[in-house]
C-alpha cells in the first residue's frame, strides 16, 4: 500500500510540491504546519535537536523555510548511499525550547509531548495537516489503487489525525505496521476531497482523471469511438469547469458567488461526469445547454480574474 517515496516522481510527490508551493500564512499557520512536520516526519525531537531526514528536496525545504520563519537556521546535509538523501537539523537549544514551549509540545516537567493537542483554528488544522501529509503522507499511484495515508511514531498521534480528519468530516481507518500507526483512507472521493482541503488541486483533478478514464476503459460496452471521444471532451471540459470553482471555493469561498452561479458551481462539484444538458435538467427551475454553459463560463472568467 505504501506509495514509493524513491520514485522520482511518484503521485505522493507532486501533492507534496503543490503544498510545498502554498504560503502558509499567519504566524498561527507557519507554527501549526512546522508542528505537523515535525511530529510526522522528524527522525528525531530531542531539547538540542529537531532533525528531518527525507529523499524529498521538497520536504527538507519545507522544514527549512518554516523553521527559518520561526526564528532558527537549519544547517542541511546531503548523503548519497543508495540515493540521495538530505538531512535538515537545528540544534539551537535556547530557541527549540522556546520553539517547544510556542508549539504546547513541553509537558508540565519539561517533557517532549509527541502529540498534536488542541487545535482551535480552523486554518490552523488545515495547516497542521498539510504539514503533517508533508511529514509522513502518502497517496497510491492512482493508476494501481486508491488509498491515502499518514504515518505516525505513536498510537496517540495517529488518533489525532484519525480525529483531525474526522473533525472535518472524513473518515479514515487505523492500523500497526512495521513499529508505525498508519491512519488511511481508500474511497477515491474521501482521497479527492482531502487532496482538495490540502490544497493540492492539479492532483486532485489528475486523480479524478485517471479515475474517469478507468472507469471508460473499464466499461467494455461503452460503444462507438465517437460516443468515447464525446465523453472525454464533457470529461475534460468538467475538469476545466472544477479547477475553476475550487479556486474561488478557496479564495473567496463560494458563497460569495452570486445565486444563479453558486448553484450551479455545488452541481458540477457533485455530478463530475454529467454533460451540460444533463446538469441543466438538474436545476429547479430546468436550464438548457447553453444557459448552463453561460453560468460556467461566467465562474471561470471569474475564477482566471477576468471580469
Ligand atoms: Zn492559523
Amino acid at each position: 500500500m505504501p506509495d514509493n517515496e524513491n520514485e522520482k516522481q511518484s503521485f505522493s510527490r507532486k501533492i507534496k510540491r503543490e503544498i510545498y508551493r502554498i504560503d502558509p500564512g499567519e504566524m498561527c499557520c507557519v507554527r501549526s504546519r512546522f508542528k505537523g512536520l515535525v511530529l510526522f516526519g522528524a527522525a528525531s525531537v530531542s531539547m538540542s535537536e529537531i532533525k528531518l531526514v527525507s529523499d524529498n528536496p521538497d520536504v527538507v525545504g519545507c522544514f527549512v523555510e518554516l523553521s527559518r520563519l520561526l526564528g532558527i537556521e537549519a544547517d542541511v546535509r546531503q548523503s548519497g548511499n543508495g540515493g540521495v538523501k538530505y538531512s535538515a537539523v537545528v540544534r539551537d537549544s535556547v530557541k527549540i525550547a522556546q520553539l517547544l514551549y510556542d508549539l504546547k509540545m513541553l509537558d508540565e516537567s519539561g517533557g517532549i509531548l509527541m502529540r498534536a493537542g488542541d487545535i482551535n483554528k480552523s486554518c490552523c488544522r488545515r495547516e497542521f495537516l498539510r504539514g503533517a501529509f508533508m511529514g509522513s503522507g502518502a497517496v497510491i499511484d492512482p493508476n494501481k489503487n486508491y488509498a491515502l495515508e499518514i504515518s505516525a511514531p505513536n498510537r496517540e498521534l495517529c488518533a489525532d489525525a484519525a480525529r483531525l480528519f474526522s473533525d472535518l468530516g472524513f473518515k479514515l481507518q487505523m492500523i500497526a505496521r512495521k513499529k508505525k500507526y498508519v491512519a488511511y483512507v481508500k474511497n477515491s472521493e474521501v482521497i479527492e476531497d482531502i487532496l482538495a482541503l490540502l490544497g493540492a488541486c492539479a492532483s486532485q483533478m489528475e486523480l479524478i482523471n485517471i479515475k474517469i478514464e478507468k472507469e471508460i476503459r473499464n466499461d467494455a460496452n461503452r460503444g462507438a469511438n465517437g460516443e468515447t471521444s464525446n465523453l472525454s471532451r464533457t470529461i475534460n471540459a468538467s475538469v476545466d469547469q472544477i479547477r475553476a470553482i475550487h479556486k474561488i471555493r478557496d479564495t473567496a469561498g463560494l458563497d460569495a458567488l452570486p445565486d444563479d452561479l453558486r448553484e450551479i458551481a455545488r452541481l458540477r462539484l457533485q455530478y463530475k461526469d454529467l454533460s451540460l444538458s444533463e446538469l441543466g435538467k438538474r436545476l429547479n427551475p430546468p436550464l438548457t445547454k447553453s444557459g448552463v454553459n453561460h453560468r460556467l463560463k461566467k465562474i471561470m472568467k471569474l475564477a482566471s480574474g477576468r471580469q
